[in-house]
């Protein structure tokens, strides 16, 4: 067992993390964040290449039922033990309810909502012997804000934020906090792809752009921030929360920028 960092310095030092979706994007941005307050650190992700020294890369499919209590072993033993879960591997989908097979809709939910249930499941005898367990998971602003052609991916992190308010209920007896960010569009690998993918990626940009009203894409360390920010003990009065991280997108009723 570690002892607590205090909360007022923001140190993490000696705190053991584990990060899905740690290769890439959101996820990589949070393990360097994470590193940086003195947590030891494993990437749980399909590609954990993407995950360099001295972050520890453990390769993992969350949609994977017998894949994912070995891995998170291997990750918990070579950390000593697990004090933070970073919720954070998804992927997305466009449409309607309309569009899509129902095995898309099947695979959306395999990753998005079943994949943090595995991996939470495998961490939870690891947390619950730790002195500082915090969980946060990934959600979105779509899961509060009725985007348009958002429909399976919204409904993922619709369940996912409802799945991190009745894990917060559950496990604050046993001392774990349990809370989510809500990031609107981040500048990731993953938006990357979907603006070379539309018809006119200048024009995608620019309403992406002016859909938040700080008038910009969130970077992925903005979003990092507040995940590492909701893990630590600085936080140790906080869960069942979800923190936006979205330009304002959410909250606030501005005309575009
Ligand atoms: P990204 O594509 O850059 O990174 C996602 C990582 O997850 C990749 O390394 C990928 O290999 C990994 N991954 C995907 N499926 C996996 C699986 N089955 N098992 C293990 N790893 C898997 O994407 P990102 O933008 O960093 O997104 C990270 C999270 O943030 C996702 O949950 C996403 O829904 C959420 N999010 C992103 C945005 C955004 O605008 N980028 C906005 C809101 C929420």
């Amino acid at each position: 067992m570690t002892s607590i960092p205090s909360p007022s310095d923001g140190s993490l030092a000696g705190l053991r993390a584990l990060v899905t979706g740690g290769a890439s994007g959101i996820g990589l941005a949070t393990a360097h964040a994470l590193l940086a307050r003195g947590a030891h650190v494993a990437c749980l992700d399909l590609e954990p290449a993407g995950a360099p020294e001295p972050l520890i890369g453990i390769r993992c499919d969350v949609s994977d039922d017998d894949g994912v209590p070995a891995a998170v072993a291997d990750a918990a033993e070579r950390l000593g033990g697990v004090d933070i879960l970073i919720n954070n591997a998804g992927i997305g989908a466009q449409g309607t309810v309309e569009d899509g097979e129902l095995d898309q809709w099947r695979t959306v939910f395999d990753v998005n909502l079943l994949g943090m249930v595995r991996v939470t499941r495998a961490a939870l005898p690891w947390l619950r012997r730790s002195t500082a367990a915090a969980v946060v998971n990934t959600c979105s602003i779509a899961a509060t804000a009725g985007l348009p052609r958002r429909a399976l991916y919204s409904a993922s992190k619709g369940a996912v934020l409802s799945l991190t308010l009745a894990m917060a209920a559950d496990h604050a007896p046993e001392g774990i906090r349990v809370n989510c960010v809500n990031p609107g569009t981040v500048d990731t690998p993953w938006v990357q792809r979907l603006l070379a993918a539309a018809a006119d990626p200048a024009a995608e940009h620019e309403a992406l752009r002016r859909r938040q009203p700080i008038g910009r894409l969130v970077s992925a360390e903005e979003v990092a921030a507040a995940i590492v920010y909701l893990a630590s003990p600085a936080a140790g009065a906080t869960t069942g929360t979800a923190l936006a991280v979205d330009g304002g997108m959410q909250g606030l009723r501005l005309p575009p920028p």
